[in-house]
């Protein structure tokens, strides 16, 4: 593996010349592929169907060959996962047969979002993760027209990857993000100035988190004057690391002081590879002691990383709602979403990265699947209820159609097999680049809760608060409302429960009781819920709060003096507005926590027994 020279000075001395040339290709790529927007979906979906023509769900649909765009819109129909699970499930379980696509599928990506509780297996193949290393190759590009000079230092990223399971057929499924830090494309990447990071890959590579975590850390506070840009994939990841940095500090100023690795970092190759950039530096250590010990934090990025010129991470989605904790430990640094992607597929870039983040849109890039756009409505009175349009079969619209300011529900036929798929996000038009349409990001249909990859619906939190309430029936209780609110004021965030009861029973209900309730509730949400839990700590235990009697008749209230109608007022199941949360909180009566972790393993659950 070419080894990425550790200092500029050593830079090739054509480096500059080399990396403009690069740049001004990935742009003319992007301006080549936005001004023919139309032309190249109609190419990638000929391409896609002919070599696929054979597989046995186009032929099942009666496809007969056909790549033309009429003819797929007429006999494909448009799915979501269930309709495909029977033929993921005989993929998973060893069936190498064509069955979605010509090409073998190499592993399964497994998405956060969920399926019967279990995540959902994204059949992939080997070319996909080329076509997604040419999504990251256009970011710094297109960043670096915005902020010069990005070259000449490093970025300290908090990046990591998680646990894999394998199929009863011997598949691996593991997230999308571990396979491309996995992959020779990352690991074996060639210097290149814009993939330059202060984390060496043995730490990033690293299965624990607690040791991935704290060397990349110091890593980059050895660093800390290299660094130009900051960042994680999500906000939250970001902000778990600020946070394991004020708990941690001190140690690792001892290793900074000393030169020593922490001998709680037992890999043999994290401490190799950390070895080679700690060094005995007292007058760092002294520096990071001083700020780490004031007692604000307040821009502790910029004091600590005083090169720093933004934070790169995505805040757009449900992650909106960590950006006040950002520009607090960044002192307002921009914080930049560069890309928009997905399990199934890489979908687009931001070509203004540092429009502020309620202005950010992405730009699809049209190589990257064939994407249709199904027109939605959402009804104002349910919080990310989607209603698609009355009827049933609604013409999808071309990516080159979509209206400005319409919303829409992505659907995208990809090379890996996936047929019109409905990813389940809304698009809103923002504007457009030459012939392609730039989207915001609205939200995750039917998501209620998310802390951090976890995404919860509103049939999923029902069922849960259903098993937790039969802790309740020997007392004669019952809960007669509840909403729920995602609280990221605590790091890591948690989900709240507000529970008003009805108590028809005299004995009072021990706390114990409710901790049963708030561990059921946890043990009935999906794998990617607990797998926060458990294994990336990345979501906190759950918490119910009783309110008085009445609270919810008093958001009703409130609602109504808003404007709600009263016929059709129904409780959320979730809130975010502020003022119904300090509502809620100003009527809490007693709250009781998750006394501990609900069980995850890695995989599905069916699958337990080949693991
Ligand atoms: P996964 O398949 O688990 O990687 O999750 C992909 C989902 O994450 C997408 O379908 C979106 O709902 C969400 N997501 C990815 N990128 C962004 C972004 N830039 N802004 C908002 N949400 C995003």
């Amino acid at each position: 593996m070419p080894e990425a020279p550790k200092t500029s000075s050593k830079l090739p001395e054509n480096y500059n010349y080399n990396l403009q040339e690069k740049n001004a290709k990935a742009l003319e790529f992007i301006e080549d592929v936005t001004a023919n927007a139309d032309e190249v979906q109609k190419r990638v979906l000929a391409e896609i169907l002919s070599s696929n023509a054979n597989v046995e769900y186009l032929k099942r649909h009666g496809l007969n060959g056909h790549t033309d765009r009429d003819t797929f819109k007429k006999v494909i129909p448009v799915i979501t996962y269930e309709d495909i699970q029977p033929d993921i499930k005989r993929i998973a379980n060893g069936d190498t047969s064509q069955i979605l696509c010509s090409k073998p599928i190499s592993e399964f990506l497994t998405s956060s979002g969920t399926s019967g509780g279990e995540r959902k297996l994204m059949p992939t193949i080997e070319e996909e993760m080329g076509r997604r290393s040419l999504l990251y190759s256009l970011l710094m590009p297109v960043m670096s027209q915005f902020v010069p000079g990005l070259e000449k230092g490093k970025g300290m990223y908090f990046l990591f990857i998680k646990s894999e399971a394998k199929t009863p057929g011997g598949l691996v499924a593991r997230p999308v993000l571990t396979a491309y830090y996995k992959s020779s494309h990352f690991r074996n990447r060639p210097y290149d100035p814009y993939t330059n990071y202060t984390s060496p890959n043995e730490a990033i590579l690293c299965p624990d988190s607690y040791q991935s975590m704290y060397s990349q850390l110091l890593c980059g506070l050895c660093q800390n004057k290299e660094v130009l840009r900051v960042g994680a994939v999500f906000a939250s990841g970001f902000i778990r690391a600020i946070r394991f940095l004020e708990k941690h500090w001190r140690v690792l100023c001892n290793d900074v002081r000393t030169g020593n690795l922490n001998p709680q970092i037992t890999d043999p190759a994290v401490r190799d590879a950390v070895g080679k950039i700690l060094q005995p530096d007292p007058k760092l250590a002294d520096f990071i002691e001083s700020e780490c010990s004031k007692e604000s934090w307040q821009g502790i990025i910029t004091r600590l990383w005083p090169n720093t010129k933004y934070v790169d991470v995505i805040v757009t989605g449900t992650m909106s709602q960590y950006i006040p904790t950002l520009d607090y430990y960044s002192n307002g640094l921009p914080l930049v979403c560069t890309m928009y992607a997905s399990s199934e597929c890489y979908f687009g870039v931001n070509l203004n990265p540092l429009y502020e983040p309620c202005e950010v849109s992405y730009t699809l890039i049209p190589t990257m699947a064939y994407f249709e756009f199904l027109p939605v409505n959402r009804s104002n009175n349910s919080i990310n209820g989607v209603t698609n349009n009355s009827k049933e079969h609604l013409e999808l619209v071309n990516l080159a159609d979509v209206k400005l300011g319409q919303e829409y529900e992505l659907v995208v036929t990809t090379y890996a097999g996936l047929y019109r798929y409905r990813v389940g996000d809304v698009l809103r038009v923002a504007g457009f680049k030459n012939k392609a349409p730039q989207f915001s990001f609205i939200c995750r249909k039917n998501v209620v809760l998310s802390i951090d990859a976890d995404k919860t619906d509103e049939v999923e939190l029902q069922n849960a608060v259903k098993n937790a309430v039969n802790h309740l029936v020997p007392f004669d209780a019952n809960v007669s409302e509840y909403t729920s609110y995602a609280n990221t004021t605590t790091i890591p965030g948690h989900y709240v429960l507000y529970w008003e009861m009805s108590l028809k029973g005299s004995t009072p209900i021990p706390p114990s009781v409710f901790e049963d309730c708030c561990l059921t509730i946890e043990e009935s949400l999906n794998s990617v819920y607990r797998q926060g839990r458990v294994s990336d700590k990345s979501i906190g235990p759950l918490e119910i709060k009783i309110v008085e009697a009445g609270t919810f008749d008093k958001l009703m209230d409130y609602a109504i003096s808003r404007g709600a109608s009263i016929n059709q007022y129904k409780t959320p199941r979730c809130v975010k507005f502020a003022p119904i949360v300090e509502l809620l909180n100003s009527r809490v009566e007693a709250e009781y926590f998750s006394p501990k972790c609900p069980k995850w393993v890695p995989g599905h659950k069916q699958w337990c027994n080949h693991d």
